[in-house]
């Protein structure tokens, strides 16, 4: 590799003091969504740092007061040699008043070899690690044949997909690194619907009809909702079961697919039959499923189930799947994400993490999901390789390991260098 790189990875340690004050920077912004809303300056911010580097800037709202921004640097010769997305999420997990920070999620400290603050882990460390990365190239004079496209997104914490809106935006690039909470593990993603069975009775009834209902001779063909849903309730346990026995992925331990019966929400008061009922279930499914395939098993599943029920057949459950917003609509989708280990975008960024740690990649699945499921998505051949821990992910007094921070930048140093000055 070409020695004005050296100079440039050598200064990642030398000026380290710089990038632990990028991220203090980025923590102090206050992001939590919930509630949301609240991450205008923090991309404004990010916009103008990219921006001061070259990059050509594409900010719009998604929402009011959370923008998406989309930092584009051209490259020389961007026909003959690839490109490169770098996506991460802006906003961090929710926090409450009551929580006891050593310092407090918004006011960074930095001991013993980690900083502590909400989002250091998930993910303002990989964000600032990637912009720090960013700036040392920029003031080497170091120019990239290929482009290089920064989304810094919204939304990521309660299922609203700026990634999505970026894709849909037309943003694509030969390979996309989301520099979310992975340990520096290369990963790949299984999927996450959320979705609302609902049984539902055309017609209300008083609670004195009940008799009528259930009794020998009473001649009333009605039904509670709430009761009918725990046949559906069963059935989603018994598919849960099915799958756990039937299905499998490398790298997943088994039963890793789930449908959690997460919300019940039905009946008007106690006077009446209750003629509704609402179940709100979230689903787990595999890397190498879709969300579409996912709800279309247990729809099947269920309608039998409502076949075999007298009242159900007449009356059957209805589906309403996905959204795009807990906090908008109550649903979210994280659709799967596998990861192909023979990519050479996988095979460089897997070479450099080697090169820089001096100790094997582990090229595994995340535990959680990401934003990197709209690449997989789109098509667009992504990865999921940042600092921080899962375990410290959303967690009170929430930290990164400094080192760590050091490595990915080298990593990501390196990569942006080779991948972008790769032919096509
Ligand atoms: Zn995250």
């Amino acid at each position: 590799m070409a020695k004005e790189l050296d100079v440039v990875i050598q200064q990642v340690e030398e000026r380290q003091v710089e990038l632990i004050q990028l991220v203090e920077r980025l923590v102090r912004f206050e992001t939590p969504a919930p509630p949301a809303r609240n991450t205008a300056e923090a991309q404004g911010f990010i916009a103008e740092f990219l921006q001061e580097r070259g990059f050509e800037i594409d900010q719009w709202e998604v929402y009011p007061g959370d923008p998406n921004v989309v930092g584009i640097l051209k490259g020389q010769a961007p026909e003959l040699y690839k490109s490169l997305i770098i996506n991460g999420h802006i906003d961090v997990a929710e926090v409450s008043s009551d929580e006891p920070w050593e310092a407090g999620p918004f006011t960074p400290l930095v001991r013993d070899g980690v900083i502590i603050g909400r989002g250091v882990a998930d993910m303002k460390g990989g964000l600032a690690g990637a912009l720090f990365a960013v700036q040392l190239l920029g003031e080497a004079g170091i120019r990239l044949p290929g482009d290089l496209i920064f989304q810094s997104v919204i939304g990521e914490e309660v299922g609203e997909a700026g990634t999505l809106e970026c894709c849909k935006r037309g943003y694509r690039a030969d390979f996309a690194v989301v520099v979310d909470t992975s340990d520096l593990h290369l990963q790949g993603q299984g999927g996450v619907i959320t979705g609302w069975i609902t049984v539902k009775s055309q017609q209300t009834w008083h609670d004195a009809t009940r008799k009528s209902m259930i009794h020998a001779g009473g001649k009333l063909f009605g039904a509670s909702a709430i009761e009918k849903m725990m046949k559906v309730v069963q059935g989603l346990q018994e598919l849960e079961r099915h799958w756990a026995v039937m299905k499998s992925y490398p790298g997943c331990s088994p039963g890793t697919t789930t449908i959690n019966p997460a919300v019940i929400e039905g009946g008007r008061h106690a006077a009446f039959i209750a003629d509704e009922c609402r179940l709100w279930i979230t689903v787990h499914f595999y890397p190498n499923e879709t969300y579409d395939e996912v709800i279309q098993e247990i729809e099947a599943h269920i309608d039998r189930i409502a076949q075999s029920d007298l009242w159900l057949r007449e009356n059957p459950p209805t589906f309403n799947w996905g959204g795009s917003s807990m906090i908008e609509d109550r649903g979210e989708i994280f659709p799967s994400l596998e990861v192909d280990p023979d990519h050479p975008g996988v095979k460089a960024l897997k070479a450099f993490h080697e090169l820089v740690l001096d100790k094997p990649a582990m090229i595994d699945v995340s535990a959680t999901v990401t934003d990197g499921g709209w690449f997989g998505d789109a098509g667009i051949p992504a990865v999921i390789y940042g600092p921080g821990r899962l375990e410290h992910a959303h967690a009170v007094n929430e930290q990164v390991s400094i080192a760590q921070l050091i490595d990915f930048t080298k990593v990501m140093l390196k990569f942006i260098y080779a991948w972008c000055r790769t032919e096509r």
